[in-house]
Parts: C-alpha cells; sequence; structure tokens
C-alpha cells in the first residue's frame, strides 16, 4: 500500500543518515585516538596536539548540532510572526564573519510585508545556512543581498543572493543530498537540514547558480489564511 511506501522510504532515509554520521563522525574520533595514544607516550607533545584535537571536536560538534534539528519531535513551535526582525537578527549574527571576509550585506525588506506563521528559530537556521553559504563562495569578498518581498498574493519570498563562485550544472541536482559537500570542512548538512524546515513549513526552496557569477537562492513560505 502507499503507507507501506512511504514507511519504507522513511526507514532508508534514516538509514542512510545514520550510516553517514558514523562514517563523518568516525574520522574525527579516530584521529582524536591517534593523538592520545601519541601523548600517552610524549607527555612533551601535549602543546603541540591540543589545537588539532580542539578542531576535531568542534567538528564532531558541527555534524551533531546541524542534525539534532532533525532528531526533535515534529511538533514545531508555530507563531505568527514579522520576518524582517527575524532577517535583521540573522544579519547582525553573520555580521562578524561577514567583515571578516571582506564581504557587504545589503538588506532589502519590503515595508508592511504580512506576518508568517513560523518557527523562529527554525526560520533563522535556514536563513543563516544560506548566507553562511554564500560568505563560503566568495572567498575574495564581494556583496551579498538579502530580499523579502511578496511574490504573490499568497506567498512571501526570501531571497539570499551571491556573487560567489556558482554551482556546476551537474552538482545542482545533488544539493540537499545528506552529506554532500565541495568543501574540505563542510559538512554537507546545512541545505538538507533547510530543506526538511522548510517542508515542514509548507515551503519550497529554488536555487538558481551560474558558475563564475554567482548563486540565487529563493525561499517561498505561504502566509496564513486570512483568519
Ligand atoms: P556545506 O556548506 O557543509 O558544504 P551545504 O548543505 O550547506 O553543506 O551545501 C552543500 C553544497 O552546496 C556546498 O558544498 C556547495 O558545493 C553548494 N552550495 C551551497 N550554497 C552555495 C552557494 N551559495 N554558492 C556556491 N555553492 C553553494
Ligand atoms: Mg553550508
Amino acid at each position: 500500500s502507499e503507507e507501506m511506501l512511504i514507511q519504507t522510504e522513511k526507514l532508508s532515509i534514516a538509514g542512510e543518515l545514520a550510516a553517514g554520521m558514523a562514517h563523518e563522525i568516525r574520522n574525527p574520533l579516530t584521529a582524536l585516538k591517534g593523538f592520545v595514544q601519541l601523548m600517552s607516550y610524549d607527555h612533551d607533545s601535549q602543546s603541540k596536539y591540543l589545537d588539532v584535537m580542539a578542531s576535531e571536536l568542534s567538528r564532531i560538534e558541527l555534524i551533531v548540532s546541524e542534525l539534532l534539528v532533525l532528531a526533535k519531535p515534529q511538533a514545531n513551535v508555530f507563531k505568527r510572526k514579522e520576518i524582517s526582525p527575524i532577517i535583521q537578527d540573522v544579519l547582525t549574527l553573520s555580521e562578524a564573519q561577514a567583515i571578516l571576509h571582506n564581504i557587504q550585506i545589503q538588506a532589502l525588506l519590503e515595508d508592511d510585508l504580512p506576518a508568517l506563521d513560523c518557527d523562529e528559530n527554525q526560520m533563522k537556521q535556514v536563513l543563516i545556512n544560506f548566507i553562511r553559504n554564500a560568505i563560503e563562495a566568495m572567498p575574495g569578498g564581494g556583496t551579498i543581498r538579502v530580499e523579502a518581498t511578496l511574490a504573490d498574493p499568497s506567498h512571501m519570498r526570501i531571497r539570499v543572493q551571491d556573487e560567489g563562485k556558482g554551482i556546476p550544472q551537474e552538482q545542482l541536482a545533488r544539493l540537499g543530498e545528506p552529506f554532500y559537500t565541495t568543501k574540505t570542512k563542510g559538512t554537507g548538512l546545512g541545505l538538507m537540514v533547510s530543506k526538511k524546515i522548510i517542508e515542514g513549513h509548507q515551503g519550497t526552496l529554488e536555487i538558481a547558480s551560474e558558475v563564475g557569477v554567482g548563486t540565487t537562492v529563493d525561499l517561498y513560505l505561504p502566509l496564513p489564511d486570512g483568519d
């Protein structure tokens, strides 16, 4: 039956995630174990290894914290919220990282946007993921544009546009697969987690990109019924 199919699909996604997660966490764990062994032979080497150990631990922490969102029960906290202050908060959070990378963030937030029914923290996480990806795509600096507009009478559009390296056509289809990353220090979890959150909000995600020109990420969210 249809229900069976859905069940099987859920199980296989969970299996895929568990396998990927085990693999991604095993690498830094193996490295950490090696350093602990080295340090037990050679006590003088301790300070030399502490930095790299801390960075391997941060990596495990990052992977686990990104996945934790998915582990939360699906009882989302949806409240009616203005989107502009949410975006402003995210921009404030991203400012230091942007400045460090010689990046300017321009916000174009339409006045009088209707409020949304959303989980504020999840919405912030999605926008942080998009902006982080935009920053990481512009190693030479540049401008990120963040826009919120009414796309049509029943949807809001939030756009994050960068002038970064862009995404080759053959990679576009793979975005959002768990652990799919092209970065040496990437987790490949940001877009997957974002997609799950957006689905939870009955929204949609569109990514358009041109290599060497930049990437436009469009998030469409339904507006509350007139009630
Ligand atoms: P991560 O950032 O850890 O690699 P994500 O799920 O956030 O994982 O992104 C997956 C991949 O999508 C990235 O490795 C990158 O190749 C591509 N990508 C996402 N956003 C952008 C962007 N704005 N510009 C260029 N490539 C991007
Ligand atoms: Mg990312």
